[in-house]
């Protein structure tokens, strides 16, 4: 029997490239965990997923009843669960004004950490159940929230500071709708939202693997300078910048490669170890990348968590 697979935001990018490889590899069941269905369902079929290998679930990220709705839908489908694939995202570097999710988080940290953050927490139980099976969870996370690394030096900075925003619910009514307490910034929200997924992992990967042998990993698939991840960029950046990627930093990867690489996360066994960030080598090689000063600080991922957990409605 195939093996299961959710992968969110599976509609487009790094999400369908992905499900597209295991899909096609024939070992693998891949639900689309997709906030649009009839779009999730179009671009499968475009894809050329084979009939049989995909299920599409509704889910939307920028609303916690809507994932625990997720949760139960996909338990009705009676199928184990061998890895959970947390890779949607919203980005909003142009933003001028914050926008709010169902229950009125600021809308990048709010879908990109806070949905995933309830998502993995739900369905720790179903993938610990399937134990034998060697399950893992994967959160994408990026270089743009990684300070020691040239991309990830380019401002506004990631920095979550003493994540005093975020405590006081980066919402509306809060003082600040920044998890570091400060001014609204469209793109530094989705910086600080990769460091959270990527302390989420570290934290997660302390928490359970020696109870639940789950495999707990981050990685930078390479910058997919085409997804619709950029759809809401000035319309000069979009030209330029694959064309930047391509040519002056070289970290440009097409959806195919990075899908193949995230695939790899999800089913080679080599790269079964937990806690890890993976990158790769222009020659396509994997290696557990460093991360910065601020990812590796676990006082703030156990802080990170334990805030999380009451903004959630987990505590
Ligand atoms: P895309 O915009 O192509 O894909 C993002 C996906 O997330 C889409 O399927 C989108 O759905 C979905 N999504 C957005 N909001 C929600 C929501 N509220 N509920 C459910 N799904 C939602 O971007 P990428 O493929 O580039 O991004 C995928 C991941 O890769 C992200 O985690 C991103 O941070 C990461 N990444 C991307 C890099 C790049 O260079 N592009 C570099 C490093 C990391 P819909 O189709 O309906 O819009």
């Amino acid at each position: 029997t195939k093996r299961t697979v959710i992968i969110t935001g599976a509609s487009s990018g790094l999400g369908l490239a992905t499900a597209k490889k295991l899909a096609k590899s024939g070992e693998w069941h891949v639900i689309l965990a997709c906030r649009d269905f009839l779009k999730a369902e179009k671009a499968a079929k475009a894809a050329g997923l084979p009939k049989d290998s995909y299920t599409t679930l509704h889910v939307d990220l920028s609303s916690l009843e809507s994932v625990r709705q997720f949760v139960k839908h996909f338990r009705a489908t009676e199928r184990k669960l061998d890895v959970l694939v947390a890779n949607a995202a919203v980005y909003k570097p142009t933003a001028k004004e914050p926008v709010f999710t169902a229950e009125g988080f600021e809308l990048s940290v709010g879908t990109n950490h806070l949905g995933h953050f309830l998502l993995v927490n739900l369905l720790l139980e179903d993938l610990e159940k399937n134990r034998e099976a060697k399950p893992r969870v994967i959160i994408v996370g990026s270089i743009t929230g990684n300070t020691n690394t040239l991309a990830g030096n380019v401002p506004p900075k990631a920095n979550l500071g003493d994540l005093s925003g975020l405590a006081a619910g980066i919402s509306e009514k809060s003082a600040s709708v920044m998890i570091d307490g400060g001014e609204f910034d469209g793109a530094k929200a989705y910086k600080d939202s990769k460091v959270c997924n990527m302390l989420t992992v570290r934290e997660l990967h302390r928490r359970f693997h020696d109870k639940t042998g789950i495999t707990f990993s981050s990685l930078y698939p390479g910058c997919i300078a085409e997804t619709g991840l950029f759809r809401e960029h000035y319309s000069l950046f979009k030209t330029l910048f694959p064309l930047f990627q391509k040519y002056v930093t070289k970290g440009y990867v097409s959806e195919d490669t990075a899908g193949e690489r995230l695939a790899q996360v999800v089913s080679d066994p080599k790269l079964g170890a937990s806690g890890n960030y993976w990158s790769w080598n222009n020659d396509q090689s994997s290696f557990v990348n460093d991360v910065s000063d601020e990812v590796a600080d676990s006082t703030k991922g156990q802080k990170l968590w334990e805030v999380s957990e009451k903004l959630v409605g987990l505590k």
